[in-house]
This record gives C-alpha cells, sequence and structure tokens, in this order.
C-alpha cells in the first residue's frame, strides 16, 4: 500500500483526494501537523495562495519537517502554489518556501489578460496524447539547474519539471479527468 498525505491547509487538497482515487492501491490522507507526514511515501502541495501556505506550514511545525522527510526520500508533487513552494528561487519574492528544487519561478506568470485557461500540453513522459492543462494565476519556470528535467513547455515557458522525487506543474491536473500526471507520482512514490 502506498500511502500519500495531501497538505491541508488550504487551497484545492480535496480535488487532489479525487484524483488519487483513480489509484486504488494508495492510501490517502489530509496533512495538517508534522506527525501526519511520519510514514508516507509521497506529499502533494495543492494549488491555492502560496504565501498562505507557506505561512501556515510555519505556524503548523511542518515546514522543517517536510525538509527532512524529503531528505529521506519522501518523494513531493507540487500543482501550482505548490510548485512555488517548492522553489529554491521566486522572483521578486522573500516569502516562505520549502526551497526544494533548483528552480526559479515567476508567480502570476501569465499576465492578465490570460489570469485562467486551458490550453492542450504535451507532456511526452506520460504518453503521446496532451494534458488539457488548467492554468489559474499560475507561475512558470524561468531557469533550472542541472539536476532538474524539463517535463512540459507551454508556449515557449516551461510549466512542468522533475529532480529527484520531487515533481511540479505550474497547471492543476487534479480539476480534470485525465489523472496521467497523479500516475506519474503514484508510481514516484513506488520508486
Ligand atoms: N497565484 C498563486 C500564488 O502565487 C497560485 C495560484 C494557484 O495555485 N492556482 O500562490
Amino acid at each position: 500500500m502506498i500511502k500519500i498525505g495531501i497538505l491541508a491547509l488550504q487551497g484545492d487538497f480535496d480535488a487532489h483526494r479525487k484524483a488519487l482515487g483513480a489509484y486504488p492501491s494508495c492510501f490517502v490522507s489530509l496533512v495538517r501537523s508534522p506527525e501526519e507526514l511520519d510514514d508516507l511515501h509521497g506529499l502533494i502541495l495543492p494549488g491555492g495562495e502560496s504565501t498562505t501556505i507557506g505561512k501556515l506550514m510555519v505556524r503548523h511545525g511542518l515546514l522543517e519537517r517536510i525538509q527532512s522527510r524529503a531528505a529521506y526520500g519522501m518523494a513531493i508533487y507540487g500543482t501550482c502554489a505548490g510548485l512555488i513552494l517548492l522553489a529554491s528561487e521566486i522572483v521578486d519574492s522573500e516569502q516562505t518556501r520549502l526551497g526544494l528544487m533548483d528552480i526559479t519561478v515567476a508567480r502570476n506568470a501569465f499576465g492578465r489578460q490570460l489570469d485562467s485557461f486551458e490550453a492542450n500540453v504535451d507532456f511526452p513522459t506520460i504518453g503521446t496524447d496532451p494534458v488539457r492543462a488548467v492554468f489559474i494565476r499560475a507561475p512558470y519556470v524561468t531557469q533550472f539547474g542541472e539536476g532538474v528535467e524539463e517535463l512540459a513547455r507551454f508556449e515557449d515557458r516551461v510549466v512542468a519539471v522533475r529532480q529527484g522525487k520531487i515533481l511540479g506543474t505550474a497547471f492543476h491536473p487534479e480539476l480534470t479527468d485525465d489523472h496521467r500526471v497523479h500516475g506519474l507520482f503514484v508510481d514516484m512514490c513506488s520508486q
């Protein structure tokens, strides 16, 4: 049984719980306290407001515990605000972050006109059919280090990355019926 927790401090954590329902080999729990991280194989950081989630992670004693569990091999998947929280650098921001990925992200980076939109995005790691990517005030990855693999791009902007057992997407697969990105994460958790 693969145990996956979803950080449930703020944001769209319930949509992730539903998406993981497609993988009956997973036991899924909601995480709000440090002890709830203890025996997880993987953790999902949902979309929401990254500044709020960052503050709440500190208040709930989760920030350092997530960092140390990641150092011992727990897989992590961040969507949108979750991707921002994983980044080592955030353009023009000193906000709290986990800093577990060697990436720079720009927040709200698609501009006002494109606040929320959907697009087909090629994601070769999970198959030949593109994913229907839902972007909501999304960030993108402006730079990444050598250990980081680019998984998907939209109009020349990097929108999905992986570094070892850490996965991040600027968009929200949990808001569609296509659960292949979650499937990739489930595979990462079982490695
Ligand atoms: N714009 C939000 C932030 O910067 C992220 C939006 C989202 O998670 N959909 O935290």
